[in-house]
């Protein structure tokens, strides 16, 4: 299986706002979100997409899935989420590690295109840490 940059993540080689991790789960802030607080959840053991991915591991990856769909939420005070998972080139998969992203919405928020085809948040580094922070304290 090819190394990707999520594995880099998981095995701390390169920084990440990780917001949530167990044994086998992993939750971090996107790079290039879509709104503020978009956050990527992954399996820590390596599987590229949902159709190599082991059940145990899928349903182990969703149940973490939805416990922090609401300290997102909350976090950024949005009033929903997308749940998204793309999978394979054709569907929009770009790094090919599994992930699930979970994507706070708004009521007046933009993102018209779904996905959307360039990121949304211009936010700095502090406010970007600042987030991050929330979700964990969501957790806590
Ligand atoms: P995909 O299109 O494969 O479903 O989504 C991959 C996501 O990973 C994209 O939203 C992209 O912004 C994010 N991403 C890519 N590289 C990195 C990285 O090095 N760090 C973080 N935090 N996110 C990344």
């Amino acid at each position: 299986m090819e190394d990707t940059v999520f594995g880099k993540i998981v095995r701390g080689e390169i920084p990440a706002k990780v917001v949530y991790q167990d044994d086998d789960v992993m939750a971090f802030l996107d790079r290039e979100p879509n709104n503020p607080g978009h956050t990527l959840v992954i399996p820590k053991k390596v599987a590229k997409n949902v159709f190599d991915i082991d059940e145990a591991s899928f349903l182990t990856l969703m149940k973490i899935v939805r416990k922090i769909a609401p300290a997102v939420r909350d976090a950024v005070g949005a009033t929903g989420v997308n749940i998204l998972m793309n999978n394979e080139p054709e569907a929009g998969q770009t790094v090919f590690h599994a992930h699930v992203h979970i994507i706070p919405r708004f009521g007046n928020d933009k993102m018209k295109d779904f996905p959307p085809s360039k990121p949304v948040s211009t936010h700095t580094e502090e406010e970007t840490e600042e987030i991050a922070e929330r979700i964990r304290k969501n957790l806590a």
